[in-house]
Order: structure tokens, then C-alpha cells, then sequence
């Protein structure tokens, strides 16, 4: 965590609470989650509204958020036009909360709500970010963990120092923390890395992560390894830097290597020989500089995509959201710094 010195001020509790949840294809679990969530509004002494977002399931969730939201004025819905990944859903429920402090969780119940207690209590401290960070994990494979691991060790190790361990996107911002973040447009998110680039006041609160409520998980291998690639090379020159090195270093043993023929060429030591070691040194060279040259074009479409300025998602559905206030397009909301 961050060793800027902070002065804390305690404040009063928030005026409105938000609590922002992004849903894929979670008709299983989402009966579950607005019981849990319902009996932590009653109990909570905070006026509070629960923003849904329906990042493009192609199963029931959106048609079930629409009777809930019928029903229940505390729960709003927000439907993207399409499946846009859960940042940019997580993205889209930030922008549209109107809360002093904003709580944003998964919505397979392993973040379990009854920690927005403890979160308000470190806001009343005058905390501006709470993150739950987990010491234990239940009901995950050992490759989740373990890849989840070593996932937060090499991230904190080569790009964010500032990145707590062992801590998902279940936390509570605080409305000046949030405002900075709606500034950071870009495409490819890490929203954690987002947060910890803010600064401001941090702590957090412990809990063990439960295993999902019901369904299955919505972060297969591929998606998960895509997220890690978006965390490493949206924050970090370092991938850049690394295939710089690994040229260097076969350049340098492709000079000796040349000394060593040219002497063995001086000293008539000549023979032809030495075909293993030529293919060996060109096919090193030309991998050394494709994978430079992919480093490189992961970096050029990346800002070919974040270039074209579009806005981050798309909304298609809005339900209990007092009009005037939300645009339709994520980007109206905050303009980008040109
Ligand atoms: N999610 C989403 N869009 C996606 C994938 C997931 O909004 O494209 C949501 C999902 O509904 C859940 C949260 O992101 O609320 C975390 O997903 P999941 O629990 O499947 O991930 P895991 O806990 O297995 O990493
Ligand atoms: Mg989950």
C-alpha cells in the first residue's frame, strides 16, 4: 500500500450510498444476491441506491432486472447494448452513480455485501478508498488461486508497487476519488491499477472469499489472460523495455560469436563447418526481433484503439434513473482531455 502520509478527517456518513454491480448472464444468482443485498439495506443506516448493470447477457438477467427494478425503486438498471467486458460494465455503473461513496461488487455473492459495514466505518474515518482484501479463498480450483497468486505478486513486483495484494475490484471510493477516476478514459482498463494510480487514503478490510453463490464463472483462461495482458502493458513500459533487453542480450552473444569466427578466419583455423551454429544464431536473431516487433505492435494498437476516441460502451436500457443527469454514451458523461 501507499506510503504517502495521509491526514485523515473523519466525515459524516454518506448522504447516498451507491452499490455498483455488473452482471453476465447471472439469471442463476441473482435472486440470491438482491435477498442478500435487500437485507443489508435494511439494516443499513444509509440511504442507498444499487445500480445494475447488464453487460449484454444473452440469458433472462435483463428481463428479470426489469421486474425487480419494477418493483423496487432502490434498484436502478443500466443494460449495455452489448457484452463489453466487466470493466468497462463496472466503468459504466461508477459513471451513472450518484452516491457520496460508491461500492462496487461482483455480483456472484463471493464479495459478500455484509462488508460494506466495515467499509462505511473506515469512509467515516475519512478513508478514500476501502479495498476487501481477501485472506483466504473457498470452493476455487488451485489453479485459480494459484495463477491468482502469482498474478498480484508479478504486477506489484514490475508495474504497479502500489498495487495491495490479494484485492479484487470489491471496494468503496469515495465521490472526490471517483470523479478523478471518471477522468481516465481509456479503453483498455485495470480499473484496480486505476485506483491506486488516484492516490488518496487507502485501507482495507479483510474476508475470505466465498466460492460463488450460483452459476459458473464468466472469467475463462482466455478472458483471464487477456486481463492480465491489459494490466501489464496499459500501465507499464516495461514489455517494451523487456524485448529491448532480450535483443540486447542476443545481439551481444552474436558479437562474440562473430569475433570468434573472424579470429578462428585470422588465425587459418577456417573450416567449413559451423552450420548448427549459424542456423542456431539466426533463428534466436529473427525471434529475438519478432517478439520485439509484437511488443511493439501490442503497444501501436493499443493507441490506434484509444486514438479513435470512442466511447467506452454503450447504453441500451435505463430503468428508476431520475431523467436529465445520464447521458446515453459513455463518454458524454466525462469529456476526454484533448
Ligand atoms: N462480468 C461482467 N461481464 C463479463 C464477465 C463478467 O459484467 O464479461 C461480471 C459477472 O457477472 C460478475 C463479475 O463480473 O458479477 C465477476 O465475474 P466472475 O464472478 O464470473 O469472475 P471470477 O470471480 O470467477 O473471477
Ligand atoms: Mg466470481
Amino acid at each position: 500500500m501507499s506510503n504517502t502520509f495521509h491526514v485523515l478527517f473523519p466525515r459524516p456518513r454518506p448522504q447516498l450510498l451507491s452499490i455498483v454491480i455488473p452482471l453476465y448472464n447471472e439469471e442463476e444468482v441473482l435472486s440470491v444476491l438482491v435477498d442478500r443485498v435487500r437485507k443489508l439495506l435494511a439494516e443499513l443506516p444509509v440511504a442507498s441506491e444499487v445500480i445494475l448493470v447488464n453487460d449484454g447477457s444473452s440469458d433472462r438477467t435483463l428481463k428479470q432486472l426489469y421486474e425487480l427494478a419494477g418493483d423496487d425503486p432502490r434498484f436502478k438498471v443500466l443494460g449495455l447494448a452489448r457484452n463489453f467486458g466487466h470493466q468497462i460494465a463496472a466503468t459504466a455503473g461508477l459513471d451513472a452513480s450518484a452516491g457520496d461513496a460508491i461500492v462496487l461488487m461482483d455480483a456472484d455473492l463471493q464479495d459478500p455485501p455484509e462488508l460494506i459495514p466495515l467499509m462505511l466505518a473506515e469512509y467515516q474515518q475519512g478513508y478514500d478508498v476501502v479495498y476487501a482484501r481477501r485472506i483466504g479463498r473457498e470452493g476455487e480450483t488451485a489453479f485459480k488461486r494459484a495463477s491468482a497468486w502469482l498474478f498480484y505478486r508479478i504486477m506489484r513486483y514490475l508495474v504497479y508497487k502500489d498495487l495491495p495484494q490479494d484485492v479484487g475490484d470489491y471496494r468503496l471510493v469515495s465521490r472526490r476519488c471517483l470523479d478523478t477516476l471518471k477522468e481516465m478514459r481509456e479503453m483498455h482498463r485495470f480499473l484496480r491499477g486505476l485506483v491506486s494510480w488516484v492516490g488518496f487514503p487507502q485501507t482495507d478490510v479483510t474476508f475470505v472469499r466465498p466460492a460463488r453463490a450460483a452459476g459458473q464463472t464468466k472469467y475463462p483462461l482466455s478472458k483471464m489472460l487477456r486481463f492480465a495482458w491489459t494490466a501489464a502493458v496499459s500501465f507499464s513500459p516495461i514489455p517494451l523495455r523487456l524485448s529491448l533487453f532480450v535483443g540486447a542480450m542476443i545481439f551481444s552473444v552474436g558479437l562474440c560469436y562473430t569475433f570468434y569466427a573472424v579470429a578462428r578466419l585470422i588465425l587459418g583455423l577456417y573450416l567449413v563447418r559451423g552450420w548448427t551454429s549459424i542456423i542456431i544464431i539466426n533463428s534466436l536473431g529473427s525471434g529475438a526481433i519478432l517478439i520485439g516487433i509484437g511488443v511493439l505492435g501490442e503497444y501501436v494498437a493499443r493507441i490506434f484503439e484509444e486514438i479513435k476516441g470512442r466511447p467506452l460502451y454503450v447504453v441500451s436500457d435505463k430503468v428508476n434513473f431520475t431523467s436529465g443527469s445520464e447521458s446515453s454514451v459513455g463518454r458524454e458523461q466525462v469529456s476526454r482531455k484533448d
